[in-house]
Order: C-alpha cells, then sequence, then structure tokens
C-alpha cells in the first residue's frame, strides 16, 4: 500500500483505481493534525484490513488535485547513518576529496547521528538553502519507517519492525560543524510522496536508486551495496535507543554526491518505493 499525507494533513492512500482514498477516519478524531501517521502506524495491525478494502474499492479524489505532504511529519526521532557506502567514503576523503586528506570513517566506526524532526519537508516544498558561501550537497538515501516498538531487536528479526519504506534526501552542509547542525536546517530532510509498506517491498536489501539534479544522472546505486545494511541498522541503533513506532532512520548515500544551488531540480528515483522531485531556492 502506498500511504500518503495530503491537503489539510488528511492521510491518504494511493487506491487501485489511482485516485487518493481518504484514511483519516481510521484515527482518533482528537489526535494532532501532525501526529495522525504516528498513530496510523501504531495501530496498523488493527487499521490494515479497513484501508486494503478502500484501496480496493477506489473513488477518491484524483491524485492530481490533491497537494501530497511530507507523509511522515512528526517522527518522535529521526536518525542516520553516516558514511555507510564504501565508494562514498572514498569520494569524501583523500586527497581529491571533499574533506582533502582526512580519513573518513564508515558507519562501522560512527554508527549513527541524529537530525532535527523539525528538518522534514515534503514534496509541497523545497529546499531552501540559508547562506550564499557555503556548499551545500544532496544525498540520495532509503528512508525507512519504524512499525512497531523496537528495543534490542536482531538483524535476524529486524525487518519485521518496518512499516515502509520512502525515498529520503538527507541535505548537508559541508564543513566543521556537527553532523547533526549541519543536516539539520529547515527542509533538509525532504521524504515521499508515499510511504510504501514494508509488504509491497519484499527485499530492501536490493533496491535499485539514483538521483539526478535538473535531469542530469549525479547518483546511482543499489541498497546491496550498503556497509551496515537495513536490518543491521535497526540491530545497531534498537541496542542503544528505543525505536518508536514512526521513527525514520535515513540510511545513508552513495557516492556521487555533488553541490545544489538556488534554481536546481533535484529528483531522487527508487522504482519501488517512488519518485521524489524537490526544487531548491535561496532562504528569502
Ligand atoms: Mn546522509
Amino acid at each position: 500500500m502506498r500511504i500518503c499525507i495530503f491537503d489539510d494533513q488528511r492521510i491518504g492512500a494511493l487506491a487501485q483505481d489511482g485516485t487518493i482514498v481518504d484514511l483519516t477516519d481510521l484515527v482518533p478524531q482528537n489526535t494532532a493534525a501532525d501526529e495522525r501517521m504516528n498513530s496510523l502506524i501504531s495501530h496498523w495491525e488493527e487499521l490494515k484490513s479497513t484501508a486494503a478494502e478502500r484501496v480496493a474499492t477506489g473513488g477518491g479524489a484524483a491524485e492530481g488535485s490533491v497537494q501530497l505532504r511530507a507523509p511522515q511529519p512528526r517522527p518522535r526521532n529521526l536518525f542516520a547513518a553516516p558514511v555507510n557506502y564504501h565508494k562514498h567514503q572514498q569520494e569524501m576523503g583523500g586527497d581529491a576529496g571533499v574533506y582533502t586528506g582526512r580519513q573518513i570513517m564508515t558507519a562501522e566506526v560512527r554508527k549513527g547521528f541524529l537530525k532535527a524532526v523539525t528538518s522534514i519537508v515534503g514534496p509541497d516544498g523545497a529546499i531552501e538553502l540559508p547562506w550564499e558561501d557555503r556548499r551545500f550537497d544532496h544525498e540520495a538515501e532509503i528512508g525507512v519507517i519504524i512499525g512497531r516498538t523496537a528495543s534490542r531487536v536482531s538483524a535476524e528479526d529486524a525487518l519485521d519492525y518496518v512499516f515502509g519504506y520512502t525515498p529520503l534526501l538527507d541535505i548537508t552542509l559541508r564543513g566543521e560543524e556537527d553532523r547533526s547542525f549541519r543536516k539539520s536546517f529547515d527542509t533538509f530532510t525532504p521524504i515521499g510522496p508515499y510511504i510504501v509498506t514494508a509488504d509491497e517491498v519484499p527485499d530492501p536489501e536490493r533496491l535499485d536508486f539514483w538521483l539526478t539534479v535538473n535531469g542530469e544522472e549525479r547518483q546511482r546505486s543499489n541498497t546491496s551495496y550498503l556497509i551496515y545494511g537495513i536490518a543491521r541498522l535497526i540491530e545497531v541503533y534498537s541496542e542503544v535507543m528505543t525505536l518508536q513506532p514512526g521513527d525514520i532512520i535515513a540510511t545513508g548515500t552513495p557516492e556521487g554526491v555533488g553541490q545544489i544551488v538556488p534554481g536546481d531540480t533535484v529528483v531522487l528515483t527508487i522504482p519501488e518505493v517512488g519518485e521524489l522531485a524537490m526544487p531548491v531556492v535561496a532562504r528569502s
């Protein structure tokens, strides 16, 4: 199932007839608008058969007539993997690297960091670059949405804790500031347009994906090249922190990262999960 947030923070799903069917009434009426996806995910086992019936029936709003927003606007935590592809490690360090002469350590050493959840933006928004004199980069990633409370989960069981997947961009300021600071500006975590539920992604450890800027390909890889695969990331993070329903993990980016400037359009395509197109603008 492809689940979205649309218009006035309503929950929707892409139906078999191509329309967006409304699922907002499946969560309690007094749920805060930006908490609806957390509520849906927390109660998904009880709700999914009703949702599936509506997707089969269809008759919702035309996809083009609604405004698709970030499909998970308010996770409690947004975890992210640093340098999690070997070829990205190579391009970041060394004589010709982004951080010249440095030894760049991978997720095997650095493990993970947190991004501010307020950095999330959807396909209805734009990537807003705050400063003209600094370099900001695109990072193409797979976003993993946690489905149920996960504490000390083994890699073997980890994928059972996944609700779904979404295209995710980890926009990054290059420089000396801490990772959490450099990657937490408002609008620096575009996601969407849909969360594809895990049952429709049988092998998340083997997903092709690529990123273009203004139509020119910059990144292309497959999740099979991840140093810490998705299951291993859940194992590593859940050993330390309790992962909660609706939490997001940004799984890391492959080689090909590069600068974006106002006026660019960034498109991330993951054939089995979706395509996210984001304009880049200067912060006004
Ligand atoms: Mn990243």
